[in-house]
């Protein structure tokens, strides 16, 4: 199976947080998928982002991250996910903070000049960077269907998935499917 970045890959609402949600299934040792492992795919990501992420309009036309920039790029998305992940679930140490903000600014130094193109690893700490100054744990939400991360930019804060479309209707299929089988076999 050929795998594609939809849409449904930049639910996060923020760059930095569809960059994290780039490993599936991160808690799953064994059904744990980490996107970026195949190089064409982490290269295509930054064109995707360019169609589908939430924040496209903020960083303009993104440019894949440089070889020499994808181990600061990786440190980066796992910083994210620690620090929000933690900042949801009301666990969050200065740490985390500590830590996402040296992700950050070791990327942010290593392109200090503006480009017509903004690599995706400085577009995608300045995106983290600007989450965490928002201060709007409120709207952070965990997917309770696949831990995904996402920002909940509903007036009335009212998300539940990440994406209604695959993981609502996935979780509302199982229920409907569970249903049935119990009033088949009562
Ligand atoms: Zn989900």
């Amino acid at each position: 199976m050929t795998f594609s970045w939809t849409q449904h890959r930049f639910a996060g609402g923020a760059l930095a947080l569809d960059v994290a949600n780039s490993v599936i299934l991160r808690f799953d040792a064994e059904r744990r998928i980490d996107r970026y492992a195949d190089p064409v795919a982490m290269i295509d990501f930054a064109a995707a982002a360019n169609r589908f992420s939430a924040e496209k309009e903020l960083f303009g036309p993104l440019e894949p991250v440089a070889l020499e920039n994808q181990s600061a790029f990786l440190d980066l998305r796992e910083a994210t996910d620690r620090h929000f992940r933690a900042a949801i679930l009301g666990t969050s140490t200065g740490e985390h903070l500590a830590n996402l903000l040296d992700a950050a600014s070791t990327i942010i130094r290593r392109h200090p000049a503006k480009t017509a193109h903004t690599p995706l690893d400085a577009a995608t700490a300045r995106s983290a960077l600007m989450l965490a100054m928002a201060n709007e744990p409120e709207r952070l939400k965990i997917c309770p269907n696949c831990q995904w991360l996402f920002v909940d930019r509903s007036r009335n804060r009212s998300r539940t998935w990440c994406d209604m479309t695959v993981c609502g209707n996935r979780v509302k299929a199982n229920r409907h499917y569970r249903r049935q089988k119990k009033e088949l076999t009562a």
